[in-house]
């Protein structure tokens, strides 16, 4: 079965800590079977937002058909986000948009005009925004979930569907929101069941977060969601038939 991670991190190190580089990923994949991940900065959520994006295509562009980036901006810039946003998505291979409001610290609320041009842009190019979700103080599931119903046109994700503390309201806000989605990524095992049976498997992707917690991350995140007892289509919907039919299409 074919498999698609939707939610990992590639850069050079998180703060003090060094991250696995791009061999060291693919190898991971290539040892436990995953064809493509989607991959995220981790320092350019703290500052250099610019050079971070350019250098994160940079690294995904060494394995052009395993890593898929995912441009992040920051939102306290105003226009010059939106600017940055439009810059990035020239570039064919960013096939998607990612924040951390928590580590990048916004709040959402506090940049309404913001971060409705950003998720209008995003529509516009049929890019995904995920978003880390689950922790106080500005990336509650609710707040991200409220994202979604300022344009109805954009495909929002909850980057961690609810995590461990909320992944109850995230299940039934997917359900409820149709442009929200979410990411099996961190809840904890027996949580994808409750996931799928209440919004429905076509909305919900795998993701490890792969590597700023551990590089075991991946097989035990793959393993819990193989396990989980899915039904083959739901399995096959969730491992990477939602991420390709909602991802930026690939250029030709
Ligand atoms: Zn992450």
């Amino acid at each position: 079965m074919r498999i698609i991670d939707f939610h990992a991190h590639l850069d050079d190190r998180w703060l003090h800590k060094p991250i696995p580089d791009a061999s060291r990923m693919i190898e991971a994949m290539d040892r436990f079977g995953v064809d493509q991940t989607c991959v995220y900065t981790m320092m350019g959520f703290y500052a250099e937002t610019a050079r971070n994006n350019d250098l994160l295509l940079e690294r995904a562009r060494r394995y052009p058909d395993r890593l898929i980036p995912f441009v992040t901006v920051d939102p306290k810039l105003g226009s010059e986000a939106v600017d940055e946003l439009e810059r990035c998505l020239e570039q064919p291979e960013f096939r998607g948009v990612k924040f951390h409001p928590w580590l990048q610290a916004f709040a959402s609320s506090m940049l309404e005009e913001t971060m409705t041009a950003i998720l209008k842009v995003a529509a516009r190019e049929r890019t995904p925004i995920l978003f880390h979700d689950g922790t106080p103080p500005y990336s509650t599931t609710f707040q991200i979930a409220e994202l979604a119903r300022w344009v109805p046109e954009a495909k929002v994700f909850l980057g961690h569907a609810g995590s461990a503390d909320y992944v109850d309201p995230a299940a039934r806000l997917i359900r409820d929101i149709p442009n929200l989605y979410g990411c099996y990524c961190g809840s904890r095992p027996g949580d994808l069941v409750h996931l799928v049976e209440t919004a429905g498997a076509e909305k919900i992707t795998f993701g490890s977060d792969f590597d700023p917690g551990s590089w075991e991350l991946l097989a035990e995140r793959l393993d819990n969601t193989v396990e989980a007892g899915l039904s083959p289509e739901a399995l096959e919907a969730v491992l990477w038939r939602n991420a390709e039919r909602i991802l930026r299409p690939p250029s030709r």
